[in-house]
């Protein structure tokens, strides 16, 4: 435990008399306090690790915490210990307080393209751009714990204005569909919290200690569930850093960090200063560009690594040039310093950046892992299955009835759904209940019924399977029955329907897995899907290409980082120069830097295609912001003449490292 920490780590760590804010910088150990904290809790303090709530900001982030605190401890993870995301802690306390939200245990939770859905339903609003628009407002709403009726106040705008007249109807709407949407999960147990005593004090007195990460990028709505979760007591330690706060955008308020001050005017406060992630270069850059930016707090932070890496700065033609360059340059350098591919991270401003770099990584034969990326859960396919899976669990979603129903097609046209619409809005029922009402059949002839009362006993068995029978075989079984395969194969081109199929088996593979590791049934597996935001690559041993958009890769770091697409209109973003919010993007800048272990590469484009032109682009104001030290690459020193020169060098390189891997001399 005594082992490598310094003093005012050892201090935040065993300080145990109030609320407790670490405010410090990138990689200076303050995700580290955390866990070595719950580690003395349990240890050296006898409390339960039953008593214990641990919140971080991914999911991914959990896991880690969970391992890192296992490994503290021997090797065993504590047993009962919370370590989650807001959202999860969320559903846990809806699920067990079901009953008094308004809910039955088997909720669904509504993605963001079901909920533009349902506001486009409710508004009457065909173009699905205005209908998200409305629906982020109402989200926002929502996350600062504005009801309906005051939003109608608030409103000022044409757009605002909408919103809130759909608001009310939007909300009835999910509670039809006993669902709830993402802010839901924060913005319930509140309400919950602040009107109910006695389950308030027992959820007190389940969470005795509770600890933050990424404290700066919590949202208003999350702070008052922490405030409720804390009492007066304010047991807690919250960790966090204001130049890393970068979700302003999703409603996150540093102000969050003063009004703890405020709130808790016994909060100890404690910074750190040494950091011990990067190399002394990377570190002078990062602090350089964020010294940009108006300063919340006082704060300094030093390394005692050595200089390291010159950071390289590249210019590249165009996004394809830089994709090859960028596999090239790792290539090289992992044939030169023997390293992993794991070791390598690409970072990028927007996931759209994603695809030609994955493109060319796949080109190269270069293995890669997506972390954050454009939802895996977000693909046509997926949702079919999920669809299905969502109506097992909660057969009053009339979204996931009406998308299972009629994918594949199995002879239902919508005349028949409206019919049935009509039907189950006279009786105030979901859809999936009003076909099996005696009153359906005035409204539907006996063939129109018959045919849905077929799928809806279809659904029934499967249901009764699915809390009895493992996962995986549940799945198969049910792709099977409703012909998904041929139906792709039949729909889609056979090279799309060939990766869609490999989806939905990476799908199933993970769910079977997830399912025997979990101890969960299907329909228990289903209800947290909405929460995972990417499949991550379960084995810890995989050896790929870390791809992340900076947003995703907080709280992580990597030996080796490619912070790419560094041009002005990107990064800063141009809607962010537009509004005047550079600071915003300039902590995201910082936020890349620090992810640097050794080695920084930026790279930037000089043409970049925007729909149907390619504009010219400027570098970053950023990069001119790092200060000196840096080295610049001129593409026509760095990258191959020609296009096929290029291939030629980088399939030789592979092939050089694949033979040398193969010779166990890797
Ligand atoms: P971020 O702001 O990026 O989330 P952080 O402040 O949470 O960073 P950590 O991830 O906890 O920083 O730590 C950064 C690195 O420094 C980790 O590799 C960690 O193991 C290491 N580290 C932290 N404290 C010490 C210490 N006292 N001695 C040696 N290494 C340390
Ligand atoms: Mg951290």
């Amino acid at each position: 435990m005594s082992a490598l920490l310094n003093a005012p780590q050892r201090e935040a760590i065993y300080y145990l008399d109030g609320p407790c804010l670490v405010l410090a910088g990138a990689g200076s150990g303050k995700t580290r306090v955390i866990t070595h904290k719950i580690a003395h809790l349990i240890n050296g303090c006898g409390i339960s690790a039953n008593n214990i709530g641990a919140i971080t900001f991914t999911n991914k982030a959990a896991k880690e915490m969970q391992e890192r605190v296992a490994h503290l401890m021997g090797g065993r993870a504590p047993g009962g210990l919370t370590v989650c995301t807001f959202h999860a802690l969320g559903v846990r306390i809806i699920r067990q307080e079901a009953l008094h939200c308004g809910l039955k245990k088997q909720f669904s939770i509504l993605d963001a393209s079901d909920t533009v859905q349902i506001v486009s339903d409710v508004a009457s609003e065909g173009d699905k751009g205005i209908a998200k628009q409305m629906q982020w407002q109402i989200s926002s709403w929502k996350n600062a714990m504005i009801p309906p009726e005051e939003a109608v106040k608030l409103a000022d705008n044409e757009l605002s204005f909408a919103a809130a007249k759909v608001f009310g109807e939007y909300e009835r709407t999910l509670r039809a569909y006993q669902a709830v949407d993402f802010d839901d999960l924060i913005s319930l147990p509140v309400h919950l919290f602040e009107t109910n005593d006695e389950v308030r004090e027992r959820w007190q007195n389940r969470l005795r200690y509770l600890l933050v990460d990424e404290y700066q990028d919590t949202n208003r709505a999350q702070y008052r569930l922490l405030r409720q979760l804390c009492g007066v007591r304010g047991a807690f330690t919250a960790v966090g850093d204001d130049d890393q706060a970068i979700y302003a955008w999703r409603g996150a308020d540093v102000e969050n960090l003063r009004l703890l001050q405020k709130d808790y005017p016994k909060l100890r406060v404690i910074k750190l200063e040494q950091n011990y992630r990067s190399s002394r270069r990377i570190l002078e850059a990062a602090n350089t560009v964020i010294s940009h930016n108006e300063k919340l707090f006082e704060k300094t932070l030093w390394s005692e690594h050595g200089p390291g890496e010159q950071i390289a700065v590249t210019n590249c033609r165009d996004a394809e040039h830089e994709a090859e360059w960028v596999a090239m340059k790792i290539t090289a350098h992992k044939f030169e310093a023997r390293t992993r591919f794991k070791d390598y991270a690409i970072l990028y401003r927007g996931n759209h950046q994603a695809r030609i770099i994955e493109q060319q990584l796949r080109n190269q034969r270069i293995p890669y892992v997506m972390s954050g990326g454009q939802s895996f859960f977000d693909r046509a396919e997926i949702r079919d299955l999920l669809s299905y899976l969502r109506l097992l669990l909660n057969p009053d979603d009339d979204l996931a009835f009406i998308r299972s129903l009629t994918t594949p097609r199995r002879g239902i046209g919508p005349s028949t759904i409206e019919a049935l619409g009509r039907y189950s809005a006279s009786r105030h029922v979901g859809l999936f209940a009003a076909m099996f009402e005696e009153g359906a059949s005035v409204h539907l002839t006996p063939k129109q019924l018959e045919g849905l009362r077929e799928f809806g006993d279809f659904i029934n068995r499967i249901q009764y399977r699915a809390q009895r029978e493992p996962a995986g075989q549940v799945l198969e079984d049910l792709l099977l029955a409703i012909r998904y395969e041929a139906w792709l194969f039949e729909h889609c081109g056979t090279r799309e329907a060939e990766s869609k199929w490999s989806n939905v088996r990476d799908f199933v593979g993970w769910l079977t897995r997830k399912g025997e590791e979990d101890g969960k049934n299907l329909l228990e597996l289903t209800q947290t899907i909405a929460l995972i935001s990417m499949l991550d690559k379960e084995d810890p041993d995989f050896d790929g290409v870390q791809l992340a958009t900076l947003h995703a890769s907080k709280g992580l770091e990597f030996p080796h980082v490619f912070l790419i697409g560094v041009e002005e209109g990107m990064l800063p973003h141009q809607s962010s120069i537009d509004e005047d919010k550079v600071d915003e993007e300039r902590r995201l800048m910082y936020v890349g830097i620090t992810r640097a272990q050794r080695s920084l590469n930026i790279t930037y484009c000089e043409r970049r295609k925007m729909g149907k032109e390619s504009r010219v682009c400027e570098p970053s104001r950023f990069i001119a912001e790092m200060g000196g030290d840096i080295k610049m690459n001129d593409r026509k020193a760095a990258a191959p003449v020609t296009k096929e020169e290029g291939k030629a060098r980088l399939a030789n390189l592979m092939a050089m490292l694949e033979s040398r891997d193969k010779n166990g001399a890797g």
